[in-house]
């Protein structure tokens, strides 16, 4: 019985498929190349990913006493971070809330006692209402603006979810297809968008 060269399984201990290059099969011959390894690494847990954007070695805060832990990744015009997960795009300091506490109750906002947008130190997070938040974030707004303005048609979470998911030009995130799906005028997304509508929704 001959085995032509062929013939030969992969090197890699157990695996059975035909060579492709190097003594490999072709998925082992990629893996090594992507990868630097033939090991099937898993892939890294949502919350792994999460806590390797986050640099924790910060300054202590002023008041508070403990570090705030600033997410090192992207963030959205607010300046809070936004974590991809799910197929969507959350708000980092959100996540880390849920993390540590589980969901966040309907129609309750996760804030900062430290006043740093960027920060998901579950220490420095509380929960609060719609009125906490722009107490905290805007203090001089006296007049009906946003859900309770009798002309409004977007509630404060519609107006959130906007403003997360829009990209510009995508055919199911653009202004467009977002005007089409929450059935209002395109320039209200782009109002939204470039907050000359609802600059008190974070
Ligand atoms: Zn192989
Ligand atoms: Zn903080």
């Amino acid at each position: 019985m001959s085995h032509t060269k062929s013939s030969l399984p992969c090197s890699v201990s157990g695996c059975q498929r035909p060579l492709h290059a190097g003594g490999l099969c072709k998925l082992h011959y990629y893996r090594l190349r992507n990868t630097g390894t033939t090991d099937d690494r898993k892939p890294p847990s949502a919350s792994e990913r999460f806590w390797s954007k986050v640099n924790k070695d910060g300054l202590l805060h002023p008041t508070l006493g403990t570090a705030c832990w600033l997410w090192t990744a992207s963030t959205c015009l607010s300046g809070y971070g936004t974590f991809g997960f799910r197929r969507r795009l959350i708000k980092a300091h959100r996540y880390s809330w849920e993390l540590h506490h589980g969901t966040i109750p309907d129609g309750l906002f996760v804030l900062h006692r430290c006043d740093v947008s960027r920060c998901v130190n579950p220490d420095h997070l509380f929960l609060g209402t719609l009125a906490d938040n722009a107490a905290d974030r805007d203090c001089k707004g006296r007049q009906a603006r946003g859900e309770s303005c009798g002309t409004s048609r977007l509630t404060v979470e519609q107006v959130i979810a906007i403003r997360l998911r829009h990209r510009k030009g995508s055919s199911t995130d653009g202004s467009t297809a977002l005007a089409r799906e929450y059935k209002v005028h395109h320039s209200t997304i782009r109002n939204i968008i470039s907050r000359f509508r609802w600059k008190h929704v974070e």
